[in-house]
């Protein structure tokens, strides 16, 4: 392994359109990959991966292949890989880890152009050089800021307080980077999706290789609806169920959706450990700030106020809400939905042990 300052533009950022030009140029095709002589690619595509899976976004932005070809070639094979394990928690983890990783670099790039360059020419975001008010080194167009920052919780990126002069919101060159890192991740994403569609049967080298992959994945300990202790999953309302799923295949939601599921299962007497396992599903996961949040959720914490499930209608005005509550008749907090369908199954599971007794007694 190298330093990746060594390497060129292109390696070090292999989503730009030079470095996939340069790829194309390259002639590789997936038969390429058997020849004993590009094994130094596959293994460098293999350790990206699992790199991801180990380190997620701490991955250490330094390492890199020793040479430009190697590290260029080994991104869009890396891209297929991922793919093919089928894996949405694993493609996840890859995207957030190379784009963290582009993040971390281009951080320390000391070229503003190139930021620039990047942020027009790939992610056509509407944005321009402009250093009158330091520190912010930037200006981006209202409708790309807004629909850029909406998703950060940081009221840093709320717009009242940013500088907005006609329709320009300033940012600082390492906002501009964190914007980057967004498009970049998705971008990937997109990728492994088209990938997942278009590549055919690879060759039995590389098939080898997705499943020494899928072997280092991590053991999942919730699949689906199936919680060990507390709580009856068919009994939670459809804006809880929406939530888990998400979370369980790795998804990112918004801080609130967290809140709300968090609050929501702690007062259905789900244990602490068991939503924090929830939330190891997130490509992002950090035990110690997950620990933190949902003991403080729980009142284990801080003020030891235990927190209670978010109303419909604070659900509702974060969007979160399903069908307008068509599915869930005139309540006010999801807890009122769980309650009654929990009586519900009481009921439907008293009426069973009765039959089944009943028709004992009566063949006896
Ligand atoms: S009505 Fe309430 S419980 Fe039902 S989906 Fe909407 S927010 Fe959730």
């Amino acid at each position: 392994m190298a330093f990746a300052d060594k390497l060129s533009i292109k390696a070090k950022y292999p989503f730009l359109p030079e470095a996939k030009q340069a790829f194309i140029s390259l002639g590789f095709d997936l038969e390429s990959f058997r020849d004993p002589s590009t094994k130094p690619i596959v293994d460098r595509a293999i350790s990206r991966i699992v790199d991801a899976l180990l380190y997620g976004e701490n991955i250490n932005p330094n390492i890199a292949a020793e040479d430009d070809l190697t590290e260029l070639a080994s991104f869009p094979l890396a891209i297929i890989l991922a793919a093919k394990t089928g894996d949405k928690y694993l493609q996840r983890r890859f995207a957030l880890a190379e784009a963290s990783t582009a993040y971390k670099r281009l951080n320390m790039e000391d070229d503003p152009e190139l930021v620039l360059r990047i942020a027009r020419e790939v992610f056509r975001i509407d944005v321009e050089y402009d250093d009158s008010y330091p520190p912010y080194s930037y200006t981006v167009g209202l409708a790309d800021y807004l629909k850029s920052a909406s998703k950060f919780n940081d009221p840093v990126w709320k717009l009242v307080n940013r500088i907005v002069v006609r329709g320009r919101v300033y940012i600082e060159s390492r906002e501009l980077i964190r914007l980057l890192r967004d498009k970049i991740e998705r971008y990937i994403l997109e990728n492994i999706e088209k990938a997942e569609r278009e590549v055919g049967k690879l060759p039995e080298n590389l098939e080898e290789a997705v499943n020494n992959i899928k072997n280092k994945l991590p053991e999942r300990k919730i699949e689906d609806l199936t919680l060990r202790e507390g709580s009856r999953p068919e009994a939670w309302p459809p804006c809880m169920k929406s939530i888990y799923s998400k979370l369980t295949s790795g998804e990112s939601v918004s801080h609130f959706a967290n809140f709300m599921i968090a609050a929501f299962l702690i007062n259905t007497g789900v244990p602490t450990e068991e939503i924090i396992s929830i939330y190891s599903q997130r490509s992002d996961f950090n035990e110690r700030i997950a620990r933190y949040q949902v003991e403080h959720i729980a009142g284990m914490r801080g003020s030891r106020t235990r927190y209670i499930t978010p109303s419909c209608s604070k659900i509702k005005t974060n969007g979160l809400c399903i069908e307008d509550g068509r599915l869930c008749g005139n309540i006010k907090n999801p807890m009122t939905y769980y309650k009654k369908k929990i009586k519900e199954i009481k009921k439907i599971d008293k009426d069973k042990t009765q039959q089944t007794g009943e028709y004992s007694q009566s063949s006896s």
